[in-house]
């Protein structure tokens, strides 16, 4: 579905993003694994993407201007430009609003939000007609979230940068939309023991957690050619859990 395709995939060592990176590699696309500390998990999925296609590891903090721009040019210097951007990494601090200090707040907007505007401001003149901005939201954005204010904040945060950008890259052909997940099992929540999943996992309408692959495949349709026509859009992949 995206032979012959780039794409740049930000968090990707593990999680999510490893999903999406694997998944884009499956079907053609030569992938730009960013990731920020884990080199060994980022070797691994890299070896993932390797199985089928080709790609690049890319170190460095997104939530850092200079950090993301070097990231950007190391891309474009190998793949020759940028097809799809995937804004992945993303952090999450469970503390009560009165908890938070002003450390958490700035370092949740820095890497979930600035680092949309830092890669996307670096990525944007790379990219042709037919290019594809993808923002890993949050259901959250929209149901607001009792101790991870900083997070729902951000994610919020992104769907007005990627409609802005929807509006302002729309003549250049470039789509820019959001997937924005419920809960999925993945490191993120490495703080629910198996009662607060199993409880979780009652409360969703389809009976259960998502996967990564759940939200790649969400990303898939976005950055393929079925999904020319959607642009602005968020695609909530929560099993039914945004409802609740
Ligand atoms: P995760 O913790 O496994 O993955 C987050 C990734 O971001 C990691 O690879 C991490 O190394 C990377 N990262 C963090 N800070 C970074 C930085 N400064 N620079 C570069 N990379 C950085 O969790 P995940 O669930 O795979 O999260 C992926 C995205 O999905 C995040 O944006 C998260 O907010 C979003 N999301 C997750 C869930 C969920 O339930 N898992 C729900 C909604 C949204």
């Amino acid at each position: 579905m995206l032979d012959g395709k780039n794409a740049l995939v930000t968090g990707a060592s593990r999680g999510i993003g490893r999903a999406i990176a694997v998944k884009f590699a499956q079907h053609g696309t030569f992938v730009g694994v960013n990731y920020f500390k884990s080199h060994e998990k980022a070797k691994e999925t890299m070896e993932d993407v390797r199985r089928y296609s080709d790609g690049i590891l890319l170190q460095g903090d997104v939530g850092k201007l200079d950090e993301a721009k070097r990231i950007v040019e190391k891309f474009v210097d190998v793949a020759g430009g940028i097809d799809i951007l995937v804004n992945n990494a993303g952090i999450y601090h469970r503390t009560s609003f009165l908890e938070m200090d002003e450390e958490i707040w700035n370092k949740t907007m820095e890497t979930n939000l600035k680092s949309c505007y830092n890669m996307c401001i670096h990525a944007i003149p790379h990219m042709k007609e037919g290019g594809r901005i993808i923002f890993i939201s949050s259901q959250l954005a929209f149901k607001g979230s009792p101790h991870g204010a900083a997070y729902a904040a951000s994610k919020a945060g992104m769907l007005g940068l990627m409609k802005s950008l929807a509006l302002e890259l729309g003549e250049r052909k470039i789509t820019v939309n959001a997937v924005a997940p419920g809960t999925i099992e993945t490191d993120i929540i490495s703080n629910y023991t198996e009662e607060m999943k199993r409880r979780r996992a009652e409360e969703v309408p389809l009976k259960r957690l998502g996967e990564p692959e759940d939200v790649a495949n969400a990303c898939l349709f976005l950055a393929s050619r079925m999904a020319d026509y959607i642009t602005g859009e968020t695609i909530v992949v929560s099993g039914g859990l945004y409802m609740k």
